[in-house]
Formats: structure tokens, C-alpha cells, sequence
């Protein structure tokens, strides 16, 4: 049986940053039944997030009250929407600290960012010699991109070890950058199995110091922390609006501006042009060289709202509460006879546990947490050659958000039992 002390004796060590049934009650969702008599734990938010009423609201407004598209009419409902669109790109400019709201691109989330840099700047500046380092614990859109324009280009691309604890082997990140060959470093700040939060500061700093440029995958990062671009002083960024309480299909590619300025367009069509004629076209400025066609509108309006939700609660404080919660799961699921987590301690690691249960498969295990109530994700999450480096097909993974409460941590672990007993 689990403890049922456990608890108690962990939240009186512990000061929460805010009442969290509060924010609960700002997520409609969350408040329903699973299954009938059964709440809903939604525990896999690492994979998507739910949305506050701020943002349902948002959206509901733009539809009803000033749908139009952006940028092209004269009338005032497009006006509007076309304040409304930029405003968006400016709270998210002042969310992480970039120098020019041009700096902004809208993308559907962070596999298109990432694939745009891919296919723009790895086009024009990437070739045959050249090396790009990226890291073996990488979701499959850091990597998938390379290769492909490896396959066109005739780069290489080497990857940075993960050590037993789940973190990165930086010896082997220092060896790597010994090649002046490389011109590209392309990292995740927060794994999204392990929960490992990678240096990206030092990291930064020793690509530039070897002439290479980084991007830095943050889709597990901006949701739970404060993200400064000039801080980390990284070249790109990249992250979606649905895993922090924004709408799916959109996302943001930062980058900086000079790098932008001088990397081609990659889709051609509306909006992204200044002239067109039958023998050729010249580019828009930024950002709209890499916005092509009718936007995302209705979904950055509503990351604007998200960004908006997420400040006022403060980055800081959600931080703080999802490391408690974090701690306090680690401590649980350590208690589970047959179980491993995969990862660093909870100092370092952002709150994801992913991990197997004896010889109960990934997949059981979720199927027996659903019939509980409890929503988490199983199989390779997108990183593969992480599983494989691991040596497991799959993993349970359990992904915490500033709405889960305690409770929630001791209803999965009560599921976990159940699991392993089904399967003695
Ligand atoms: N990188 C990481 C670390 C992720 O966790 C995810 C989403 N699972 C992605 C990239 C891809 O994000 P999206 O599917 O929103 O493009």
C-alpha cells in the first residue's frame, strides 16, 4: 500500500507560491469527470496543456466580434484583428526578452520553427564539411530536420551523449566544438522524457566561443519557466502555444534579427512579399518575410491571452510550485517496488517522470491509469534514440503543470498499485 502519510509530512516542509484550487478553477476542463464517478488527472502535460478561460474566451471573442484576416482589409474589423494579431507578437516579444518584436515569427509550434531554420538557414549556409552537433535525447522534430537537409547537403551530424543520470556529457560537448567545422549547435533546454534542464547559458557561450551558432528547443522550457533569449543569448528559440496554456497550431520561432535579415524566405505566397512581378518578387520585411499566407490569427490572439494568464500567476511562482510537485512525485514513485525513473533528481529536472514498472508494459500501465482517471502518455515521446540509449521500447510518462495538486501526485501513485497487481 502506498503511505498515506506521505503527503502531510511532505507539504509541511514545503510553502506553496499560490492557492492552487484557485487556478484550478480558472480550467473548465479540469473540473470534470473522467469516467462516471471518476475525476479526471490530467497528467500528461508535457504532450499538450489545457486552457485557462482567459484563453477560451479570447478565442470565443475573436470569432464572434472581429473575425477578418490581418494585414489586408481597410475596414475596421480588420484593423481590429490586425491589432489584435500584432499585439499578440508583442506580449510574447516582452515574455521572453527579445530585443525587436521582429524578432517574432508565428509558426504552427515548435516542429515547424525548427524545420524553418532547417530549410532556410541550413540551405544557404550549410554544405558538404560542415558539421552540426546536436544531442541524443533530442524529440524526433531536433533531429529529423537535420537529417533531412543532411540528405540534400552533405553535412554531418554528431550528437552529444546523455550520461547514466539523464544529463548531457558536456566533456564530450567541449571535444565536439574542438572541430572548427561546426556551424551549428541544436539543443532542447528541457527533455521532454528525462525532464533534464541543459546548461544553455554555458552552452551558448561555448558554441559562440567556437565560431558555431546554437538554436535551443524550448517547448518544454517557456511553459514552466521564466525565458529571457537575451539572457541565454541563444540565436534561436523555438516553442508552441499548446503546451502553455495556448491554443494548438501555433508557435514562435525567435531568432535574431541579423540572422533573420539574412536568411531566405521558405514559403512563398501572401504577405510575405514587397513586390511581385511575372520575373520575379523581393521580400517583405521581417517578420513577415516568414509568415506567408492568411496567419494563425485566432491562435495568436489566444498565446497572447495565454502569455497574459501565465505572467499574472508569474513564471517565477509556477516554477517554484511545479518543483514541489515534482519533488513530492519523485519521492512517491521512488516507493514503488519494480519501479525505474529515468532522469536527474529533482533539482535538476523539470516536472516529468517518465518511467517502467517491472515487466507491465508502458502501455497497461497507462491503460490501467486511464481507467482510473489519470491521463499520462506512453510509448518513445518522440525520442527514439533516448529509448533506445536507455535500452527500453517504451516508457509511462506522468508530466506535471501548475494545476496539478498533491492529491492528483497520490492518485497516481494508487493507479501505479493497482497496475502492478493486475499484472502479479
Ligand atoms: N520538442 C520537444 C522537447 C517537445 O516536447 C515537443 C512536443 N512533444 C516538440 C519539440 C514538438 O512540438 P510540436 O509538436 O508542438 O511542434
Amino acid at each position: 500500500m502506498a503511505r498515506p502519510f506521505a503527503k502531510m509530512d511532505f507539504m509541511n516542509t514545503q510553502t506553496l507560491p499560490y492557492n492552487v484550487q484557485a487556478v484550478r478553477a480558472d480550467f473548465p476542463i479540469l473540473g470534470q469527470e473522467h469516467h462516471p464517478g471518476v475525476p479526471l488527472v490530467y497528467l500528461d502535460n508535457a504532450a499538450s496543456s489545457q486552457k485557462p478561460l482567459k484563453v477560451i474566451n479570447a478565442l470565443d471573442d475573436y470569432y464572434r466580434r472581429y473575425n477578418a484576416n490581418v494585414h489586408r482589409g481597410i475596414h475596421k474589423l480588420s484593423e481590429q484583428a490586425t491589432a489584435a494579431y500584432e499585439e499578440a507578437r508583442i506580449k510574447i516579444k516582452r515574455f521572453i526578452n527579445a530585443a525587436s518584436k521582429r524578432e517574432i515569427i508565428f509558426t504552427r509550434g515548435t516542429t515547424e520553427s525548427i524545420n524553418l531554420v532547417a530549410q532556410t538557414w541550413g540551405r544557404a549556409n550549410l554544405k558538404v564539411g560542415d558539421v552540426v552537433v546536436s544531442t541524443v535525447m533530442e524529440h524526433h522534430s531536433n533531429i529529423v530536420p537535420w537529417q533531412i537537409r543532411a540528405a540534400e547537403k552533405g553535412f554531418t551530424i554528431r550528437y552529444i551523449p546523455v550520461l547514466p543520470d539523464g544529463t548531457l556529457d558536456l566533456n564530450a560537448y567541449a571535444a565536439l566544438l574542438r572541430d572548427e567545422n561546426v556551424k551549428l549547435v541544436t539543443v532542447m533546454h528541457v527533455s521532454n522524457m528525462l525532464g533534464t534542464v541543459n546548461p544553455v547559458v554555458e552552452m551558448a557561450q561555448q558554441a559562440h566561443a567556437a565560431g558555431a551558432l546554437i538554436l535551443v528547443d524550448g517547448a518544454q522550457s517557456t511553459p514552466h519557466m521564466s525565458v529571457d533569449v537575451q539572457a541565454l543569448d541563444v540565436d534561436f528559440f523555438a516553442f508552441s502555444g499548446h503546451k502553455m496554456c495556448g491554443p494548438t497550431g501555433i508557435g514562435i520561432l525567435y531568432g535574431k534579427r541579423d540572422l533573420l535579415e539574412a536568411m531566405p524566405p521558405w514559403m512563398g505566397g501572401g504577405d510575405m512579399i514587397s513586390r511581385v512581378t511575372l520575373d520575379g518578387s523581393t521580400w517583405n520585411d521581417l517578420p513577415y518575410k516568414f509568415e506567408a499566407g492568411t496567419p494563425i490569427i485566432a491562435g495568436a490572439i489566444g498565446l497572447g491571452y495565454a502569455v497574459d494568464y501565465l505572467s499574472e500567476l508569474g513564471m517565477d511562482k509556477i516554477h517554484a510550485y511545479e518543483q514541489a510537485i515534482a519533488a513530492y512525485a519523485l519521492e512517491r514513485l521512488a516507493e514503488v517496488p519494480g519501479i525505474t525513473v529515468y532522469g536527474p533528481d529533482a533539482d535538476k529536472k523539470g516536472a516529468v517522470a517518465a518511467f517502467t514498472l517491472d515487466s507491465v508494459h508502458a502501455h497497461d500501465v497507462a491503460q490501467i491509469l486511464d481507467a482510473e482517471g489519470v491521463a499520462v502518455r506512453a510509448g518513445h515521446h518522440c525520442a527514439m534514440p533516448l529509448h533506445e540509449h536507455f535500452g527500453v521500447p517504451a516508457t509511462a510518462r506522468a508530466s506535471f503543470y501548475l494545476y496539478n495538486t498533491f492529491a492528483e501526485v497520490d492518485a497516481l501513485i494508487e493507479g501505479l498499485y493497482k497496475a502492478k497487481k493486475a499484472f502479479a
